[in-house]
Formats: structure tokens, sequence, C-alpha cells
């Protein structure tokens, strides 16, 4: 975990629970005075120092336990006297669990917190209660909210119910294979469908072709604009891929089956069953003309003035031999587009 979701996480560093607000005394004070802070502070400790060095801490049962008890008058006894010198301590990054384990251990209440040897609080057995409260609370807020739904659910006819579970289910199972950004199909989908579809190819005996598309120079266009900016850039290519494999489809009167889906960051696949590699290149260079053609936002400030894709496109059977391969060869394909220049479709080759 990273510092900064610690520190955004209320529950998990004791400083978050601790009573920053220190009640500090000298050791000549009186007992009475200690109480009348104690009071006055709505804390049940103070602490005792002298010259900027903490000596001990004051706490109620001290009080109780070696002051009332012994019958001692409290404005005539100082707090020196009857304050607990051994001294506990834990470090600012200790959990709320830790200060609670010391406690029990050591049975005490309240315990100094240090930060950079520092100290910055106490924290005190009434602050973990009501860390540990908030947490039942929330808890018990969210299984009551689980249970009226549950009680709804039971007050559903059976059938509305079943078509409930199954609407459920079908929203699941779409989440599980989309892209959030783009709504395309996700990388986890793809690789599924991947090795599918080239099993299929082999047993059928038909070609696949692999279009592996990356976007050029994103990274300034992201610099350049913003993260915003990028995010609509890569959502406006995946609905042109997406268009596009639809375009293609209609006209060529196929039944749909191409896959488009987003590998991740700035790259894209589009996955053509019953399509030879000649014919991959033919659909690849009017994607990266679709690309090149449409107007994004603010794409003057790129090397090319325009915002564009690379395109490596691999073959099965003719080229590789199974779905890893032409992965890979597709990948090398890209590599080479863009080192030939970008903006262009390459298609695998060896050398
Ligand atoms: P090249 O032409 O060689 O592909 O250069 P490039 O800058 O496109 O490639 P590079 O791999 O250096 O940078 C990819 C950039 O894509 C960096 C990263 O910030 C950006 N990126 C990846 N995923 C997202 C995303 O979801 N949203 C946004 N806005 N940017 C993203
Ligand atoms: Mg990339
Ligand atoms: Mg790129």
């Amino acid at each position: 975990m990273s510092k900064n979701s610690e520190s955004s996480d209320p529950i998990f560093s004791v400083t978050n629970w601790l009573d920053k607000n220190l009640v500090v005394m000298h050791p000549t004070e009186t007992v009475a005075a200690a109480c009348r802070k104690m009071h006055d502070n709505s804390t049940g400790a103070v602490l005792v120092a002298e010259n900027d060095s903490i000596l001990g801490i004051f706490s109620e049962r001290d009080l109780l336990n070696r002051v009332i008890a012994q019958g001692l008058n409290p404005e005539q006894e100082q707090v020196a006297t009857h304050m607990t010198k051994e001294l506990m301590t834990l470090d600012e990054n200790a959990s709320p669990d830790d200060a609670m384990a010391l406690m029990l251990k050591q049975n005490i209440r309240h315990i100094p917190v240090l930060k950079n040897s520092q100290l910055c609080g106490v924290i005190s057995a009434r602050d973990l209660l009501r860390r540990y409260y908030n947490m039942l609370d929330q808890q018990n807020h969210d299984l009551r909210r689980k249970n009226l739904e549950l009680e709804g659910l039971l007050h559903t006819p059976p059938d509305d119910r079943i078509a409930l579970i199954l609407e459920q289910n079908e929203k699941l199972r779409r989440m599980a294979m989309t892209d959030e950004l783009t709504g395309l199909y996700n990388n986890r989908h793809f690789q599924m469908r991947l090795n599918e579809e080239v099993e299929r190819a082999r047993r059928y005996n038909y070609p696949v072709s692999l279009l592996f598309a990356d976007v050029d120079y994103f990274k300034q266009y992201n610099d350049l604009n913003g993260h915003v900016e990028g995010d609509n850039a890569l959502r406006a290519v995946g609905r042109i891929l997406q268009n596009f494999s639809m375009e293609i489809h209609i006209s060529a009167k196929l039944r749909k089956t191409d896959i488009v889906a987003r590998y991740g960051g700035e790259e894209f696949v589009v996955l053509l069953p019953y399509t030879t590699v000649e014919r991959a290149i033919d659909v690849g260079e009017r994607l990266r003309k679709s690309i090149y053609d449409y107007p994004f936002k603010n794409e003057e400030s790129l090397p090319d003035k325009n915002l564009t894709i690379s395109i490596g496109i691999a073959g099965f059977p003719s080229q590789a031999q199974n779905a890893e391969e032409l992965v890979r060869m597709a990948d090398s394909a890209l590599y080479q587009a863009k080192n030939t220049g970008r903006n262009r479709v390459c298609r695998y080759s060896p050398h």
C-alpha cells in the first residue's frame, strides 16, 4: 500500500484517531489542577513534562488508585508523585489494532504517540472505542441495506425474481468483458476469444488475421493536452475501430464476428476471422486513414500535426502456427511500423 493511500484511509493509522489536543502539566502542579485540566479538556489523562522532556502520564486511574483510594488530598499532592513513569509509546504508523493490543497487554488506557520521535498526541482507550464503534456502525448499516435488498427480492414474485437475477448476471457478464474507458472488449475477453477463433480456424481450415494498432506519440498528446483529452481521444479511436468493423461486415454481408478490443493503454487489436493477410492489409490501411482523417481535438500539437496510429498485421495459418505466435508476430510488425516512421501498416516479416 502506498503512503498516500495509507494516509487517506481513515482507519489505518493510529494518528487519525488520537486526541491531538495535548494537555501538558509541570510535575510540581497539584493533582487537583490535573483534574481541572482533564475536566476542561474532556480528556482522561495529562502528560507531565519539564523542559520539553516527558516525565510521565497522569490518568484518571492514577487519581483513583493512588490518590483517592489512599485518602490523600488532591489539592496537596503533586502530579509527579502519582504519575505513571514507565511510558509505553507508539510510532505514528502504528495501527489502532496495535494500540489496542498494547493497551490490553500492559493494562493501560493511554499511550503517547510519537512522530519522528516528537510527541504528537495521546491515543486513549476511549478514542479506540469510538473507532471500533464507527466501524461496527458502518458494518451494521451495510448489513441492513443488504437485508432490505434481500427482503425486496423475497417479496418479488418467483418469475420476476428469476428475471431479476438473470438480468443482474447478464450485467456482470458484460462488465467482466468490457473495457471501462472505451466500451470495447477488454484484454481478458480478447485473449479468450483469440484462442477460440484460432482453434476454430484450424478445425475448419480458414484464415484469421490480427491487427495490432498503437496510437503514435500518445505520451506527447497527453502531456500537451492533459489526460482528460487523452481519454477522449482513446474513446474516439475505439469508436472508429468499432464502427469501421461493423461497416465492413454490413457491406460484405458477413456475419459479425470481428473482435475489436482495447489491448491496454493506447493499444488496440482487431481480430478478423475469414480474412487473409492481404485483405487484412487493405482493412488496416483504411483504418489507418480513418484515424488520420478524424479531427482529434488539438492534434496540431503533435509532431506530424495529426493524431495517427501504426498497425502491425500477422495471419494464421500462413504465418503464425498458434494464437500466441499470432500476437507476437503482429506485435513485431507493429514495431516495424513504428521504426519505419509511424502512421503506417506493416505485415509481419521475419527480417
Ligand atoms: P509511440 O509512437 O512510440 O507509440 O509513442 P507513445 O508516446 O504513444 O508511446 P509510449 O508507450 O511512450 O506512451 C504511451 C502513453 O499512453 C503513455 C500513457 O500515459 C498513455 N496512456 C496509456 N493509457 C492511457 C489512458 O487510459 N488514458 C490516457 N489519457 N493516456 C493513456
Ligand atoms: Mg504503446
Ligand atoms: Mg503509442
